[in-house]
């Protein structure tokens, strides 16, 4: 069977030019960076060239780059590690109630030790008001942190703005930019950003793997002890072919970045627009223009998401939805609540998000496929168009 795969925001296939060069250093190049014979010499210079060619994709130094096991890492060691160096100059850290769960558990961790979080609301399109970041600061902020682009919607935040006022009133400034990163330009001077999140697997390169921009000056804790390795910031010996893996796909997403946005945005247009002819009672979630280029995101009133990943997954079609079924919860994505809809449109939503492997005749095939899955889907749900549209009716699904 035809298999599809719509689901980049999850992960992405390894490039293979990254694959193979990684392969070397798992057999040959296999030395310890800190070793001072050949072999550890020769891999040493091998991660300095990966930091280089990380830092150019976003227009850093070298010397600002620190790798860590991936964006959940180094989401933890920019939160806590900024908070606990600045602890003296003030408690309360802003951020939005859209983030990934790695910046949004963190902070429920530093809410239990003595630091207190404003989660910022967003617009109906998932966008931080500028307003609200002003208003939210405090004389005892020490830190914002606004994601890039968002994981399920795809918003792109106003990051070069939120980074101009942060810098003006001396807070500093993080953004999660795990999505973006590899997929969108990311100047990180241009934006005024002090520490940036990003990970390989969400670009084309390896899983377990991702790095944390601090700019130069920028004093954080360690989070993690033991050898010095990454100037004492993140210990443990450095994961070579994945430092090597991540810097080769850096050097490619830079190559191609223009290009692939390009190709990659007609793509997704061409499946929004498909859907919103083919598909009657839907509703395209997350920003108009202001989206990453392969983010479709739709909620189908009166069917659910799981229904349609499951039917759709019957037909090759790798999608993902808006709801934690498969964690064991029901409840509908924290990101579509926050956007304002009701629990019943939250759950009838499906992420389809497009990468540099997929070509016209997919997003065809899905426009085939897809309006069969939901007109079927509706013609035996039991959910009522009337309970479906109602606010103060709990929810027929997760019953909130
Ligand atoms: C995937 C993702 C993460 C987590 O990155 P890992 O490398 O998988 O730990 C964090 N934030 C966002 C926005 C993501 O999309």
């Amino acid at each position: 069977m035809k298999r599809i795969y719509f689901d980049h925001s999850a992960t992405t296939p390894v490039d293979n030019e990254v694959a193979a060069l990684m392969m070397e250093y798992m057999t040959e190049k296999f030395g310890n960076p800190s070793s001072i014979h050949s072999f550890g010499r020769e891999v040493k210079k091998s991660v300095d060239e990966a930091r280089q060619q990380l830092a150019s994709l976003l227009n850093a130094n070298s010397n600002e780059i620190f790798f860590t096991s991936g964006g959940t890492e180094a989401d933890n060691l920019a939160l806590k590690g900024l908070a606990f160096a600045n602890r003296k100059k003030g408690n309360h850290i802003i951020t939005t109630c859209i983030e990934h769960h790695a910046i949004l558990h963190t902070c429920d961790y530093l809410e239990k030790n003595g630091f207190t979080v404003t989660y910022l609301p967003v617009d109906e399109n998932a966008m931080v008001r500028l307003e609200d970041v002003k208003k939210a600061i405090t004389d005892k902020t020490i830190l914002i942190s606004v994601m890039f682009a968002n994981n399920e919607v795809g918003t792109i935040q106003p990051i070069k703005e939120i980074g101009q006022l942060a810098r003006e009133k001396g807070i500093y400034f993080h953004t999660d930019a795990v999505q973006a990163v590899g997929n969108y330009p990311i100047d990180v001077k241009e934006y005024n950003i002090d520490l940036l999140t990003l990970s390989a697997h969400k670009f084309h390169g390896p899983k377990g793997i991702g790095a944390l921009y601090i700019r130069r000056g920028v004093r954080i804790d360690a989070v993690q002890h033991g050898g010095g390795q990454e100037r004492s910031l993140r210990a443990g010996t450095e994961n070579v072919p994945g430092i090597v893996g991540l810097g080769k796909a850096a050097e490619i997403a830079q190559q191609d970045m223009t290009k692939k946005i390009a190709r990659i945005s007609t793509l997704r247009d061409k499946l929004i627009k498909g859907l919103m002819e083919k598909v009657p009672d839907i509703k395209l979630n997350g920003h108009p223009t202001q989206r990453m280029p392969g983010s479709v995101n739709f909620s189908f009133l009166y069917v659910e998401g799981e229904s349609l990943l499951l039917n759709l997954d019957l037909k090759g079609i790798a999608a993902s939805s808006g709801s934690a079924c498969t964690s064991g919860s029901l409840d509908p994505s924290h990101v579509l609540l926050a956007m304002g809809l009701t629990h019943e449109v939250a759950h009838g939503s499906l992420r389809l998000t497009l990468g540099r492997g997929n070509t016209e005749e997919d997003v065809e095939y899905c426009l085939t496929v897809l309006p069969e899955i939901v007109g079927r889907l509706r013609s035996m749900s039991p959910l009522s168009a009337s309970s479906k549209m109602s606010d103060s009716n709990p929810c027929s699904i997760c019953k909130h």
